[in-house]
């Protein structure tokens, strides 16, 4: 795999841009792409269960007891496990219906959410997937600017961050998210 990365400051926040997997992410929080249901599933969320362990599964059925499934544009949180990262934001994107049905506000919703409970629980850096854009469809370069203006726009809002890194599974998703970032550096 390349390691390519990138990276914009703004205010008292490093958003990096790096090719790789989330589990492996030396970073206070990761964010876990996850169900309604909490209960774990393919791809990232997957990924996440099998290297963090059952403990954050259990954690994730205590929450689902208590307050239910999680709705789309939301997030939890629970502790890491066996993973480097202390906590995992389990949060809920939209699944892609075409367009039309509030899918852009609610996957930056899932952004902002999950920015804003990572730090209220003392994260001072935090990992990202590309949310929604894997089995829930969400075009790629679509979801890429949403991602990066969510971030930029929290950077502005608190300081509370010292990075927000996305990590970015292939290369498509990656040059998206780059050119993502290059149009917040460089506005039109
Ligand atoms: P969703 O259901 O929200 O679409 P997916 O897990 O299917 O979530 O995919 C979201 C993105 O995460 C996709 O770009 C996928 O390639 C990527 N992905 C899968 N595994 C990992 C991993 N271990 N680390 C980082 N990204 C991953």
């Amino acid at each position: 795999m390349t390691t390519s990365s990138a990276s914009l400051r703004v205010n008292a926040t490093e958003i990096t841009l790096v090719r790789g997997d989330i589990t492996r992410q030396e970073v206070d929080a990761i964010v876990n792409a996850a169900n309604s249901g909490l209960m774990g599933g393919g791809g990232v969320d997957g990924a996440i269960h099998r290297a963090g362990g059952p403990a954050i599964l259990e954690e994730c059925k205590g929450i689902r007891e208590q307050q239910g499934k999680c709705p789309s544009g939301e997030a939890v949180i629970t502790g890491g496990g066996k993973l480097k990262a202390r906590f995992v934001v389990h949060a809920v994107g939209p699944i892609w219906r075409g367009g039309s049905g509030n899918e852009d506000e609610t996957l930056a919703s899932a952004y902002r959410r999950s920015l804003t409970i990572a730090s209220e629980s003392g994260a001072k850096t935090l990992a990202f997937p590309s949310i929604s854009t894997g089995a829930y469809g969400f075009p790629v370069d679509r979801a890429a600017k949403i991602a990066v203006d969510t971030a930029h726009r929290f950077c502005l809002e608190s300081t509370s961050l010292s990075e927000i890194r996305f990590v970015l599974f292939d290369e498509h998703t990656y040059n998206c998210f780059k050119s993502a970032l290059e149009r917040v550096r460089n506005p039109a």
